[in-house]
């Protein structure tokens, strides 16, 4: 192997080490990234809370409720039992049961609307504390694969970086150094040569350009600069 083709080697070792710490910082992004459960949580905790209210709501009025009842029972007793004789006085009384019956009437019809919102209440908390839960699982699932993908990532870079040493402990110092610095400033150091072109700018080699690559030794495309590489 000569030192252009090494070097296109050391180029493909470098670029899939690139791919593989793009991964590697994606993953990383991504474990313990759990906003999508935060978010069910809070929605489930707002819900329950609007549960709470309305249920809060039902009682107070059946006290209410209770307390009219409890009102009206004396009253009407009073009312039928025959001891009041005074006809403004049983009429009072009559308008003042009346109104607390309507009023009662008011409340049961409202605790039945209550009642109906609080069903309804709860049954959406029992969906998003179900669809909560089946995020959460998923969630696990995820991050377990996540971890199984970084541990293999990690593995997979330490392999490259090992052969990448070996690659460069072959090549001249100076040589690696000036493939790092056209790595730097055109991302491609070598580029291949096919039907004569550089594949790096497309343009065509001089003659000379391209005898020089095809003797095997270090080539730079008088165009561009990158290192020629013959496939
Ligand atoms: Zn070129």
């Amino acid at each position: 192997m000569n030192v252009s083709q090494q070097l296109h080697q050391l180029q493909e070792i470098d670029l899939e080490i690139e791919a593989n710490e793009r991964t590697l910082r994606q993953i990383t992004g991504q474990i313990g990234e759990d906003e999508v459960i935060v978010r069910a949580q809070q929605k489930l905790a707002s819900e329950r809370q609007q549960l709470e209210e309305l249920q809060r709501q039902q009682h107070t009025a059946e006290w209410e409720i209770e307390d009219l009842t409890d009102r009206i029972r004396p009253a009407e007793e009073k009312l039928y039992s025959g001891r009041i004789t005074n006809t403004k006085e049983l009429t009072s009384l009559q308008q003042e049961v009346e109104g607390f019956k309507a009023h009662r009437g008011q409340l049961e019809d409202k605790v039945l609307e209550i009642m109906e919102q609080v069903e309804q209440a709860q049954a959406k908390v029992a969906t998003t504390g179900e669809e909560l839960k089946k995020l959460e699982a998923e969630w696990q699932n995820q991050q377990q694969q996540l971890s199984a993908d970084m541990e293999r990532v990690k593995a997979l870079l330490a392999d490259l970086r090992q052969k990448r040493q070996v690659l460069t402990d072959k090549i001249e110092p100076q040589t690696v150094t000036l493939y790092q610095q056209l790595r730097k400033q055109k991302t491609t150091a070598v580029a291949k040569v096919q039907q004569g072109i550089c594949s790096g700018c497309r343009i065509s080699l001089s003659t000379a350009n391209l005898q020089q690559v095809r003797s095997g030794s270090l080539a730079h495309c008088t165009n561009c600069g990158r290192i020629l590489y013959l496939a």
